[in-house]
């Protein structure tokens, strides 16, 4: 018998209708969600612990944190699982993995598209699933699993607003599924680079904005007014501004990461030439955003800046992860 903790932070795989409020809310617990899995996954104990019940756009760096510290410091289980609203649940599985989370047993984050009232609910089958692999002793590292694939936490991100299979690992790829029942794993989660724990602080705010045609970005440069700390940008294609923004990034005196709005691909570094293209700006000190979307790079920034880095040291440590 294999033992899962389950650790729950609300999301639609939690909700339902309540007569109180339109629409539906986090309302279930871990303890109704663990009950759904009992008849399904009779060689594992599933150990239920609700840390939140929130929709997952509410969720904080100090939620985020307290989630690391349960998993750091649950004993006796072979693996986890967390369930969370799917809005931001790349989110979490990017920092769990750059944190280290899954050095010690496989932790497996999921959710659901479909609220508990809505025909087709997907949420006990990707918690079955989520499951499984947790408990499978070829699963390692931080995963997500959704709609039956497997995703390294790193590379995963929401593709679909609305479908039930609204994860991607592109340009990555999947690295394997749960098939009747089964884990098939043939690729593993490498992980990469990681960081220290930060200390804990309170986090420094990142801005995270996107350009687009005849953009000037005249926002940039009020942003360390604002009590900004730093800022991700998302330029269009390989990381390319429109000229008329040049005079706005060379203002701004935060550290400004350059990423691609495109959403799967890496940044460029070395191809487009002109003013306002990657090797313009990457010259003018914005750091290298390297594989990761810009939601991405805004959480290492955060967690960057919390290690008390700046400068060159910033951006090394920085590209080192986001170029891996
Ligand atoms: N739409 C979201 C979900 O799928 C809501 C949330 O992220 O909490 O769970």
């Amino acid at each position: 018998m294999t033992t899962v903790l389950l650790i729950t932070l609300g999301g639609t795989i939690s909700s339902s209708a309540d007569s109180g409020t339109p629409g539906v809310i986090p309302r279930s617990g871990a303890e109704e969600l663990a009950a759904q899995l009992v008849p399904w996954l009779p060689d594992v104990r599933v150990v239920p612990r609700e840390l939140r019940l929130l929709p997952s756009p509410s969720l904080t760096f100090a939620d985020l944190f307290a989630l690391l510290h349960e998993i750091d410091t649950a004993r006796d289980v072979d693996g986890v699982v967390v369930s969370q609203g799917t809005d931001t649940l790349e989110e979490t599985a990017f920092l769990l993995d750059v944190l280290g989370a899954g050095a010690r047993r496989p932790v497996v984050v999921t959710g659901a598209m479909r609220d508990q009232d809505t025909p087709g609910a997907d949420g006990a089958a990707n918690l079955i699933a989520a499951v499984k692999v947790a408990s499978s002793p070829v699963a390692s590292g931080v995963l997500a699993v959704f709609a039956d694939s497997v995703f390294a936490g790193r590379t995963v991100r929401k593709h679909s607003a609305v479908h039930a299979d609204a994860f991607t690992a592109s340009p990555w790829g999947a690295l394997g599924m749960v098939r009747e029942g089964s884990v098939h794993l043939p690729l593993s989660a490498a992980g990469g680079p990681t960081l220290p724990v930060p200390a804990l602080a309170d986090p420094p705010a990142v801005a995270l904005i996107s350009t687009g045609v005849d953009d000037d970005l005249r926002l940039l440069p009020g942003l360390a007014a604002l009590g900004y700390s730093g800022a991700v940008l998302e330029g269009m294609g390989g990381g390319h501004v429109a000229t008329t923004a040049i005079d706005a990034v060379s203002r701004c005196t935060l550290p400004i990461v350059l990423c691609s709005r495109a959403g799967a691909g890496p940044t460029l570094r070395h191809t487009y030439g002109y003013p306002g293209g990657e090797i313009d700006l990457l010259g003018r000190g914005l750091i290298w955003g390297g594989h990761l979307t810009g939601v991405k790079a805004r959480l290492l920034l955060v967690l960057c800046l919390m290690q008390g880095w700046s400068g060159d040291e910033l951006r090394q440590r920085f590209e080192q992860v986001a170029g891996a």
